[in-house]
C-alpha cells in the first residue's frame, strides 16, 4: 500500500491507489484542503506511483523512475512554487508548457505539481488554463490549493476535485509521538493545530509560550491585577505574534464554557476578539494588553 507514511485522509489514500491500479488517471486534479494537511505529500507520492515503471500499485523504489525520482532529478516530474511576491508567475507556467510539450524521457507519463495553484497571476491562470483544455495525452498536472475560490471557474471545471480532510486530533498525536515530540502537548493546543500537521509543529515548537498563556489564565481570579499585569511578559513581549496566542486564550475559553456554561466565559471570548480586532488595527499594543488583561480580571474575580 502506498501513501503509508503519510497521517490521515485514509479514503484519499484509497481512491488514489485505486486509480494508478486500475490505470484510471485523468489529466488535471485539483487537491483542496487547508494548509499542512498533506496535499503536497499526496501529490508527490502519487507523482511518484503514476511514474514507477513496476506498476505494482506503489512506487517499486529499484525501477530506474523511482531511482530517478527519489534523487530529485525525475526528467518527467516538475513542482512549480510560488516564487517572488508568492506568485506563481507567467514565466513558470510557460516553462511548465516548453517542457510537457517533450516527450516523457523515462516514464509513460509526465507528471506535473502546481503548489497554492490559487497565488498564480491572472496571466499565469490563463497560460494553464490553455495547457488544461488540450493536454499531451500524457501529462497529469496537479493543482494543490488552501483557497479554491480565488481560482479561475474555467480551470476548476476542468479538473477533478479532490477534497482533504483535516487530521484528528489524535493522528495528530501520533504522529508527534512518533517523531519524539508532544511532550507536555494540552488538549487546548491540539485545538489550536485545526487538524493540521505544519501547525501542529509550529504549536510544538512555542509550547512554552501556550503553557505560559494557560498558567496566566489560571491566576487572573486569584490575583491582584498589579500582579497579573506583572507575570503577563508572554504577551506584552509576543507583538506581531500575538494572534495565536489570543485564538489560543479563546479556545481555552471556549472550553471552560463547555464545561460550565457560565457567562463570564462568553464575556471573555468577547473581550479577547475585541483585543485581537484592536491590535490588528495598530491601536498601541501595550495599551491593548494592560486593558485585555484588567477586562478580564474584571469578568472572572
Ligand atoms: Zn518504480
Amino acid at each position: 500500500m502506498a501513501f503509508e507514511n503519510i497521517i490521515g485522509n485514509e479514503k484519499m489514500k484509497e481512491l488514489l491507489n485505486t486509480s494508478v491500479a486500475n490505470n484510471n488517471i485523468v489529466h488535471s486534479y485539483l487537491f483542496i484542503g487547508p494548509d499542512g494537511v498533506g496535499k503536497s505529500l499526496f501529490a508527490t507520492e502519487f507523482a511518484k506511483m503514476i511514474l514507477c515503471e513496476a506498476n505494482s500499485g506503489k512506487p517499486c523504489e529499484n525501477c530506474k523512475s523511482c531511482i530517478q525520482f527519489s534523487g530529485g532529478n525525475h526528467p518527467d516530474f516538475l513542482k512549480i512554487e510560488p516564487e517572488d511576491e508568492k506568485k506563481i508567475k507567467i514565466e513558470q507556467i510557460r516553462y511548465l508548457q516548453e517542457k510537457i510539450a517533450e516527450k516523457p524521457v523515462t516514464s509513460s507519463k509526465k507528471v506535473y505539481i502546481i503548489c497554492d495553484s490559487e497565488t498564480m497571476t491572472r496571466e499565469a491562470s490563463n497560460g494553464l488554463l490553455k495547457t488544461l483544455e488540450e493536454p499531451p495525452e500524457y501529462a497529469v498536472i496537479i493543482l494543490l490549493t488552501s483557497n479554491e475560490s480565488a481560482l479561475l471557474n474555467t480551470i476548476k471545471s476542468r479538473c477533478m476535485k479532490m477534497n482533504f480532510l483535516p487530521i484528528s486530533e489524535n493522528q495528530i498525536m501520533q504522529y508527534l509521538r512518533a517523531n519524539g515530540l508532544g511532550e507536555n502537548m494540552t488538549e487546548n493546543m491540539l485545538k489550536l493545530c485545526e487538524g493540521s500537521i505544519g501547525k501542529a509543529l509550529k504549536v510544538e515548537n512555542e509550547k512554552e509560550q501556550y503553557l505560559q498563556v494557560e498558567e496566566l489564565i489560571k491566576k487572573i481570579s486569584k490575583q491582584d491585577i498589579t500582579q497579573i499585569w506583572r507575570q503577563a511578559d508572554v504577551l506584552y513581549q509576543a507583538k506581531e505574534n500575538i494572534v495565536p496566542l489570543l485564538e489560543y486564550m479563546i479556545i481555552i475559553f471556549y472550553q471552560l464554557l463547555k464545561k460550565q456554561n457560565k457567562m463570564c466565559y462568553e464575556k471573555a471570548i468577547q473581550i479577547i476578539e475585541q483585543t485581537k480586532k484592536r491590535i490588528q488595527a495598530n491601536a498601541n499594543y501595550d495599551m491593548s494588553i494592560d486593558n485585555l488583561l484588567l477586562r478580564l480580571w474584571e469578568e472572572l474575580v
